[in-house]
C-alpha cells in the first residue's frame, strides 16, 4: 500500500506526574527504559497534523528530539501537557514556537486542583499559558475535560481563554484501555449539558468561523453525554492513528482493550499499515459502538465530513441573526429525558460506565 498523508497521535509516556480523578493511567506508568525511541519514532509516515501526548509528555528529557524529528514529517504539531513544567515547556516553545502547545486545565483554581491532584497545578497552568502567550506564541490554549464538579467552571473559564486570545478546547469523561478507567459516567446530564449550552452560546456568538465549528464539536459532546449514536462517522485505522509508548501502533484510545495493528519497534510502517492485522483492526472499528466523541477522532472526521457540521453552522447563525440562540432541546435524547420518555438509568445504561457510576468499585 502507498504511504498517505495521515494523522497521529504519539503518546510518548505514559508516566504522569498528576493523579486525575477520572484517568488512572498513572497507575500503569511506562517505564522510561521501555518508552518509543527516537528510532521509531523516525519510522512514522508523514501527517497532517501530530498531537504528542502521555502521560505527561513533558517528562520525556529528549522531549525536544521527539519535536524535532515530527516536525521534519508533519504539517502542524500540537503537544497536550498539564502545564506543570513551565521552565521545560518555555524552553521547548523557545526553540520551537510553530509548535502548539495545550495545556490541560480542569475548572477554575480550586476546582482544577481537586481533580487533577496537582498542588498549585492551576496557578502554574495559567502562568504557563501567560508566558507563552508574551512570548508571542500563537498556537496556545485550554484543554478542559467536563464532567459533573466542573460544568459550572465551563464558562467561566472558557472566558478566560478567551481573554487571553487562546483557543479553549474541550472533551468529557470516557472509558478506555488508555484511561485505566471503566467507570467513568455524567450524573446530571441536564445540568452539564446546559453549561454547554451556555458556551455553545458563546461560541456562535463570536465573530471566529473557528469558534462556530467548535460549537458544533461541543453540540455532539451533549449528545455523547446522552449516550446518543456519534453525529459523524469514525474512521479512525483509516486515515488515523494513535501510537503508544511501546511502539504498538493502534486505530485510537477509546477502545475497552487496546486494539494493535502492528509494532513499529519490530515493522516498518509499511508493514504495519497495510498488515493483515491492520486489516482486522479496521474491521472491528467499523462495528464499533462506543460513540466516543473526542476531538483526535471528531477533528479528522469533520475535516472529511465538513459538510454536516457546515451546514449546522449555517442554520445556527441564521438563527443568531433572528435572535434565537441554539437550544440543547434540539438533541432529541435531551427532550426525552425532559418529558420523562427515557429515565436517567435508561441512558446511564448507553454509556460505555460498566459499573453506571459507582465509584467504590473503580478499578
Ligand atoms: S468510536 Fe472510534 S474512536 Fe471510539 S473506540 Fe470506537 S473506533 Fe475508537
Amino acid at each position: 500500500m502507498a504511504e498517505k498523508k495521515l494523522n497521529g497521535t504519539v503518546i510518548i509516556t505514559y508516566r504522569c506526574n498528576a493523579r486525575c480523578t477520572m484517568c488512572n493511567r498513572f497507575k500503569q506508568p511506562s517505564k522510561p527504559e521501555d518508552e518509543i525511541s527516537l528510532d521509531t519514532i523516525r519510522k512514522l509516515p508523514s501527517m497532517w497534523f501530530t498531537n504528542i501526548t502521555g502521560g505527561e509528555p513533558f517528562l520525556r528529557e529528549d522531549i525536544e528530539e521527539i519535536v524535532g524529528i515530527l516536525l521534519e514529517k508533519s504539517d502542524r504539531i500540537v503537544i497536550s501537557t498539564n502545564g506543570f513544567f513551565t521552565d521545560r515547556i518555555v524552553k521547548l516553545a523557545k526553540k520551537y514556537p510553530q509548535v502548539g502547545i495545550r495545556i490541560s486545565i480542569e475548572g477554575l483554581e480550586k476546582t482544577n486542583n481537586a481533580i487533577r491532584g496537582l498542588e498549585n497545578g492551576y496557578q502554574r497552568g495559567i502562568q504557563t499559558l501567560k508566558t507563552l502567550r508574551e512570548m508571542g506564541l500563537k498556537d496556545v490554549g485550554f484543554g478542559m475535560t467536563v464532567q459533573d464538579c466542573n460544568a459550572p467552571d465551563l464558562v467561566p473559564l472558557y472566558k478566560i481563554s478567551d481573554e487571553f486570545g487562546m483557543e479553549f478546547a474541550t472533551a468529557s469523561l470516557h472509558n478506555s484501555f488508555y484511561f485505566v478507567e471503566t467507570t467513568n459516567i455524567i450524573h446530571d446530564r441536564p445540568m452539564v449539558a446546559q453549561n454547554f449550552e451556555s458556551l455553545i452560546n458563546e461560541l456562535l456568538n463570536s465573530k471566529s468561523p473557528k469558534k462556530w465549528f467548535r460549537a458544533y464539536f461541543n453540540h455532539g459532546l451533549i449528545n455523547y453525554i446522552y449516550g446518543q449514536k456519534r453525529l459523524l462517522p469514525c474512521d479512525m485505522s483509516f486515515d488515523t492513528f494513535f501510537i503508544d509508548p511501546f511502539g504498538d501502533v493502534m486505530p485510537c484510545n477509546g477502545t475497552r482493550e487496546k486494539l494493535v495493528m502492528g509494532n513499529l519497534n519490530r515493522q516498518s510502517w509499511g508493514e504495519v499499515w497495510a498488515s493483515p492485522q491492520a486489516e482486522k483492526v479496521r474491521a472491528t472499528v467499523r462495528s464499533c459502538d462506543r460513540q466516543c466523541w473526542m476531538i483526535g477522532s471528531v477533528s479528522p472526521a469533520m475535516h472529511k465530513y465538513v459538510w454536516k457540521p457546515a451546514w449546522w453552522v449555517f442554520r445556527h447563525k441564521i438563527k443568531f441573526w433572528t435572535k434565537k440562540k441554539y437550544s440543547m432541546y434540539e438533541l432529541k435524547a435531551v427532550r426525552n429525558l425532559r418529558d420523562g420518555k427515557v429515565t436517567k438509568e435508561q441512558l446511564d445504561a448507553c454509556s460505555t460506565c460498566e459499573k453506571c457510576g459507582d465509584r467504590s468499585k473503580t478499578l
